[in-house]
């Protein structure tokens, strides 16, 4: 008891602690309010392990301890919650990591639009009222070949607004093999139940066959709906309509075909050696009615769902009230024309989008990439480490080309004097937080994500991990 009395003593009063110099250097560009917080919230904790431990205390009583525990509190008070990270994964298209990273281009314009007035909703030759989707109607028909286009949120909203506006109140005819579930728990049947399309399932789930769609068709049948089971294959005894057949079946009956994508992509990747993906043009030519995908997948824009397809449609889809609730704001469009505009000369789509580049990034300049990263670390921390270069794959990730491993070189760091549990932890609560995947006892940083400048604070960061213990 007494012990615990002498402790509670010596602890510093908040001014005392506000007072100190270092604290005083935080003044200038941190609330004062957040400060006096810290240094109260540090004091309290101290005082509490004190009253519930003897010893807790023990070392943290001095000044100059506390003055650190409260600069690293205001640290995290005023650090931002949503902020930058390493992504050293490998997977390109992380949904938890923000997904697609923008073409720089795509940057600036976004900066443009935020920093100053635009032309948002203004026809600058006529000085009248003009659409925001006019900034990108003629670019996305250019370069899928679609009669008309439009950008929403995301493409979840793109298949609620199509479905409501072609097919509310009527029936959607859809193969049970594709009534899928798409990260974050978007589920197809759910979200046409919510659109007001009454779903009409054929088939089964490895097969399903044209006459599947034909015999369901009925007076009420408003919609043909492929959907493109981007996050998985189903594989062996299968069979399904193409495109092509259902355009066939639909035009026959008189009945709209709306494919909905998922990723969208604009370039053919087997030209680059990887699985086929089909493209937004594909669809277009092969006569399909409306396509929605994805902007921030294989496309490689902001979050948006991109609906292009026949002029009557979109005209009908921009007077539905429930756009108005899903439209884009300004700086989406601003990406979204930048990242279009990159499209237009392909070999600058896959050098400046950065995840074409990640995607498409050849083993060797992978390899290369890691023994930078290798000599680095062992630079800067190599007594604390072993480390090696290993072959590995990549994921596209986003629920994209499932099927697509895309070969890669990893740095394999296996920590000496820490859990490699605790390596993985301590690097993701750095200020610049490193997000790595762990492989039995080691942390496997993938190169093909990282940006040139990453591997050098990655080095930094282990160097003052491994010093710390
Ligand atoms: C990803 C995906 C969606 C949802 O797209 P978001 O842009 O994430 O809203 C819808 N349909 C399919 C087939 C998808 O793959």
């Amino acid at each position: 008891m007494n012990n615990k009395q002498t402790l509670l003593r010596k602890l510093p009063a908040i001014n005392i602690i506000l007072e100190q110099d270092r604290i005083k250097q935080l003044d200038s560009h941190c609330p004062h309010v957040l400060i006096s917080e810290a240094a109260s919230e540090t004091v309290q904790g101290i005082r509490e392990a004190i009253l519930t431990d003897e010893n807790a205390g023990d070392k943290i009583t001095d000044l100059d301890s506390i003055v650190d525990i409260v600069i690293e509190k205001v640290r995290q008070k005023t650090a931002p919650n949503l902020r930058k990270v390493i992504n050293a994964t490998g997977i390109v298209l992380h949904t938890n990591l923000g997904r697609a990273v923008l073409a720089k281009s795509a940057v600036k314009a976004i900066n443009d639009v935020a920093a100053n007035y635009s032309n948002l909703e203004l026809d600058l030759t006529t000085g009248q009222r003009g659409t925001r989707y006019s900034h990108i109607e003629e670019l996305l028909c250019r370069l899928t070949g679609a009669e008309a286009g439009m950008v929403v949120n995301n493409n979840a909203a793109a298949v609620l607004l199509v479905l409501n506006t072609l097919a509310k109140n009527k029936e959607v005819v859809v193969s049970r093999g594709q009534l899928v579930e798409i990260g974050g728990s978007f589920r197809i049947p759910e979200v046409m139940s919510q659109s007001g399309a009454v779903l009409a399932e054929v088939g089964t789930t490895n097969k399903t066959y044209l006459r599947d769609y034909e015999s369901a068709i009925t007076g009420d049948t408003a919609l043909l709906l492929k959907v493109h089971t981007s996050n998985y294959k189903v594989i062996g005894f299968t069979a399904e309509a193409s495109v092509e057949e259902l355009v066939s079946l639909g035009t026959k009956r008189g009945i709209a075909v709306y494919e909905d994508l998922g990723s969208g992509v604009l370039v053919q990747f087997t030209k680059y050696g990887i699985p086929h993906e089909p493209t937004v043009s594909e669809s277009i030519k092969a006569g399909v009615d409306i396509v929605t995908c994805s902007g921030d997948k294989l496309f490689g824009g902001p979050q948006a769902g991109i609906i292009v397809g026949r002029k009557n449609i979109i005209d009908k889809i921009k007077q539905n009230q429930l756009t108005r609730a899903l439209r884009v704001d300004k700086f989406t469009l601003a990406a979204m024309e930048a990242t279009l505009r990159l499209y237009f000369d392909e070999e600058a789509a896959l050098a400046e989008i950065p995840t074409l580049r990640m995607i498409m990034m050849k083993p060797e300049e992978i390899k290369s990439r890691a023994e930078n990263l290798l000599n680095l670390i062992r630079e800067k921390a190599g007594a604390g480490v072993e480390t090696e270069i290993i072959a590995g794959f990549s994921q596209v990730g986003g629920g994209a080309l499932p099927e697509a491993d895309l070969p890669t070189f990893l740095v394999s760091v296996k920590p000496l004097s820490i859990s490699v549990n605790k390596l993985e932890q301590r690097f993701r609560e750095m200020e610049l937080p490193v997000l790595a995947r762990i492989q039995k006892d080691r942390l496997l940083f993938d190169l093909r994500t990282l940006f040139d400048k990453d591997s050098e604070i990655i080095a930094i960061n282990l160097q003052q991990i491994i010093e710390m213990g």
